[in-house]
């Protein structure tokens, strides 16, 4: 059993009833799945777009990361996500931040998250319910990367 942490957003839609939804998907598949407050964030990188509403999930995971990133993309779909452009508003985005202490950068896959220790919205919601994750490539926990990003 592997300690997966998983980011969750949505800036279209019923954003609450996405991520919740989301979420009640996740504990039907990952054990002991605990699940953040759910935060606005100021979109970034994505140009004009509306508010999004971020949180984290951890839970345990029994299998390969490939089928874990699966059953995202699979909740993702129900969700009615479509990919019209690249960073186009989504009813549900859900990325694989951190997958125990596994280091992997395939096509199609990389954890942890090649963006996540910059990024307020996944650290802040991660930081409330498993402050102590390491992240295995700077050996840092998610608490210190919170505190890294500084005030604000
Ligand atoms: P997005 O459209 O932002 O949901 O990005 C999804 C794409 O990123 C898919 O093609 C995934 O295969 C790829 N990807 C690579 N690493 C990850 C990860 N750690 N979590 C989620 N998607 C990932």
């Amino acid at each position: 059993m592997v300690r997966a942490a998983i980011a969750l957003g949505s800036n279209l839609g019923d954003r609450v009833a996405s991520l919740n939804g989301a979420v009640d998907e996740l504990a039907r598949h990952l054990a002991g799945l605990t699940a953040s407050g759910f935060i606005d964030t100021q979109p970034e990188g994505v140009g004009e777009q509306p508010l999004f509403l971020n949180g984290a999930a951890v839970g345990g995971w029994e299998g390969e990361p490939r089928s874990l990133l699966a059953l995202l993309q699979a909740i993702e779909q129900a969700a009615g996500r479509r990919r019209p452009y690249p960073g186009a508003p989504r009813t549900l985005d859900l990325d694989l931040i951190l997958f125990g202490s596994a280091i992997i950068d395939e096509p199609g896959l990389a954890v942890p998250h090649p963006r996540f220790r910059g990024r307020r919205f996944v650290l802040a919601p991660l930081c409330q319910i498993a402050p102590d994750l390491l992240d295995p490539v700077t050996g840092r926990t998610v608490a210190e990367l919170l505190r890294s990003l500084g005030e604000g």
